[in-house]
């Protein structure tokens, strides 16, 4: 047996307030002329925390668009104009939702790899350590803060860079930084942990390790969407804790059914991670009985809509697409199935499966 030799983020930094300390925490990392880039999610044009920024020197905020997922060329962009301008940088920092943490990840890895970032999708493929980086959420749930991938849509195929060097160096976790998030999406992104947490714990890649976090995670999601009749600032904390330690969670095991299955929506609707989850989990009461009950009560407490009939009209080679794209993520398909998941999930099973979100 070949125990998994995990490499986690650097450092970490929790607390309400925790953003002020962001200069602080930046300034021995300053290398003279190299500036540090603030990738911020564009939600906050114009809003208080841009101005929060400890800019010095030749630092700059790039604005990044999350309407849509992060792409390679996007990444190799943003890698290529910063070579251009700089020559070097100091680090990157990522703040936003999944998506501009992501970006700081990759781009933090192409300042320092050749090529392109769609060489490097798949596992272990990075060989050189990316510029220093730092991931800051401002949404709770994907567990990016933690995670070693950055996952990012290519030519041909939607996959993370996965390594060693794609952990951030340092996270600052600050609670108060997700408080105005609106309702619809902090339940799409904190349904991810909560997925997170029941693919986790009902794989067959379980263990103490990740049980241990999977539960803990599963309990303040609870909390936070069972129990809480109004939204206050402990449920901040709650759900930011609760990304962590389901990040932390997947990170020693693997997600499952829903995940499988929503990665084919979004290569080829453009189903965004977190909502795409939810129309997934809607259905999967086949496989995950008890958390669907569950999630559907959530669903309803907390008044969300999730979407359907998004596969209607979708030609069979539309139908075909996605099949193949959620069959080839084979870790996934062997957490939640067993080792004989191909006699279990097969292409009509799947088909149907499509045919119901
Ligand atoms: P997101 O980053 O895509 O953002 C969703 C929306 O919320 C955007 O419109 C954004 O502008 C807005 N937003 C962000 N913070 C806000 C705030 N405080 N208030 C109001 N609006 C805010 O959403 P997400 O669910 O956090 O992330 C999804 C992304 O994360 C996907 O790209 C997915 O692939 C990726 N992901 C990565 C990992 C990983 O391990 N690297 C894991 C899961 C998901
Ligand atoms: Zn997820």
């Amino acid at each position: 047996m070949q125990f998994k030799n995990l490499k986690l983020v650097d450092y970490v930094v929790y607390g309400r307030g925790a953003f002020n300390q962001l200069d602080e925490i930046l300034a021995p990392r300053r290398k003279a002329d190299f500036p540090m880039i603030f990738f911020l999610d564009h939600y906050f044009v114009g809003k208080p925390l841009a101005s929060r920024i400890p800019l010095r020197g030749k630092d700059k905020i790039i604005y990044v668009d999350v309407t849509h997922e992060p792409k390679t060329k996007q990444v190799d962009a943003l890698a290529a104009a910063l070579k251009a301008e700089f020559g070097e940088v100091s680090g990157v920092i990522g703040i936003g939702g999944g998506s501009a943490m992501d970006l700081a990840k990759a781009v933090s890895l192409m300042m320092t790899n050749p090529g392109s970032s769609a060489d490097y999708q798949g596992w272990d493929l990075v060989k050189q350590a990316g510029v220093y980086k730092v991931g800051i959420p401002t949404l709770s749930g994907t567990g990016a803060e933690v995670s070693r991938t950055t996952v990012l849509t290519g030519p041909v195929r939607k996959l993370g860079m996965n390594s060693d060097f794609t952990p951030f160096t340092q996270i600052i976790l600050d609670p108060e930084l997700t408080q105005n998030a609106p309702a619809n999406q902090r339940f799409y992104t904190g349904m991810d942990c909560y997925i997170h947490c029941i693919e986790s714990l009902e794989g067959t890649y379980l263990n103490e390790f990740s049980r241990s976090y999977g539960e803990k995670a599963l309990d303040l999601c609870r909390k936070v969407f069972v129990e809480k009749e109004k939204w206050d600032n402990e449920s901040d904390e709650q759900l930011m804790m609760a990304s962590y330690a389901g990040g932390m969670s997947i990170a020693y095991s693997q997600v499952g059914v829903a995940h499988a299955v929503s990665y084919g929506l979004s290569f080829l609707l453009g189903t965004k991670h977190g909502i795409g989850n939810c129309i997934v989990m809607n259905h999967l009461e086949e496989y995950y009985p008890a958390g669907v009950k569950e999630f559907k009560y959530m669903v309803e407490k907390n008044n969300i809509e999730i979407p359907t009939g998004i596969c209607a009209g979708l030609t069979e080679e539309q139908f075909d697409a996605m099949i193949n794209v959620s069959l080839g993520m084979k870790p996934l398909w062997e957490n939640a199935l067993g080792k004989d998941w191909e006699s279990i999930m097969t292409r009509e099973k799947l088909r149907a499966l499509y045919g119901k979100l």
